[in-house]
């Protein structure tokens, strides 16, 4: 897998994604759908960039792609410095795994396992650096002692709150020291004290240089991130400034699934 754009391994241009002429068609003939039409995002690091747009406007679709969940029909897709379009299932796992942290609206925490054991499996799945059981514990503890759960390790999910939850699945998105964090309606299941803690928490870890691209449709998190890109039938149609106020206007009335 020696796709690295820059040859000192760094990325040149300063990138942590760079799109562009991204396609995504699913199904043939009439049934055809142009989920992605060519839409090009360019996300600096360090940068907090939530995306927003009408349900069918191809939010899941780009996080899927940009998640290395899925690959595009046709287009360019550089993350970090390296060209994961062509890349098949097996190198996307590795590339996921070292990375993109994820997180859900949903948590995805594995109910059976405690705050640190969920934390610690990323570790588990990592071929580039390996771990004793020992290190991944203790890495797994300083990591939720960031999210401020230092004293929740061992509670199971269904023991904690919404809130909590969600900053488990933060600290196991950090695990890895990805190059950046998806997050896809991270607030969506949360009450408005969670959603601040999380939202708080977010800015924290971004304020420390950690790049975070997050899909939302509620307008007044969207508004908390540095920059707004809305997406509309698989494009990018307007890209920070004055132009997300439409876009925000009307995520307050779609349902973004
Ligand atoms: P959003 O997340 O913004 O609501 P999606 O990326 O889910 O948008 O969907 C974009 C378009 O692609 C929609 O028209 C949707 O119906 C279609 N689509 C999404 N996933 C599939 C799929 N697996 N098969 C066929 N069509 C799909
Ligand atoms: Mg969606």
């Amino acid at each position: 897998m020696d796709n690295r754009v820059g040859a000192d391994g760094m990325e040149p241009n300063g990138l942590v994604i760079d799109i562009r002429g991204l396609t995504r068609v699913y199904g043939t003939g009439d049934a055809q759908v142009n989920a992605l039409a060519g839409l090009d995002l360019q996300v600096r690091h360090g940068e907090f960039v939530a995306i927003m747009g009408p349900s069918g406007s191809g939010k899941s679709t780009l996080m899927n792609i940009m998640g290395c969940l899925d690959r595009p029909t046709e287009g360019e897709y550089i993350l970090d410095g390296l060209d994961v379009s062509s890349l098949d299932r097996t190198e996307l796992a590795i590339v996921r795994n070292q990375k993109i942290g994820f997180v859900f609206q949903s948590y995805n925490l594995l109910p059976r396992l405690s705050a640190v054991k969920n934390v610690m499996l990323p570790l588990l799945y990592n071929t580039e650096e390996r771990f004793t059981e020992d290190e991944r514990y203790e890495k797994a503890v300083a990591a939720l002692e960031s999210v401020g759960l230092g004293d929740r390790l061992h509670h199971r999910p269904n023991e904690m709150s919404g809130g909590q939850q969600q900053r488990v699945a933060i600290a196991r998105a950090l695990i890895n020291s990805p190059a950046m964090i998806l997050a896809d309606e991270p607030t969506g299941n949360l009450d408005t004290r969670s959603s601040t803690e999380v939202m708080n928490l977010l800015h924290t870890l971004n304020a420390s240089g950690v790049t975070i691209v997050m899909v939302t449709h509620e307008p007044d998190i969207a508004v908390q991130a540095q920059r707004v890109v809305c997406v509309r039938d698989g494009k990018v149609v307007t890209d920070g400034g004055d132009g997300a106020s439409q876009c925000l206007e009307r995520g307050g009335r779609d349902d973004a699934h």
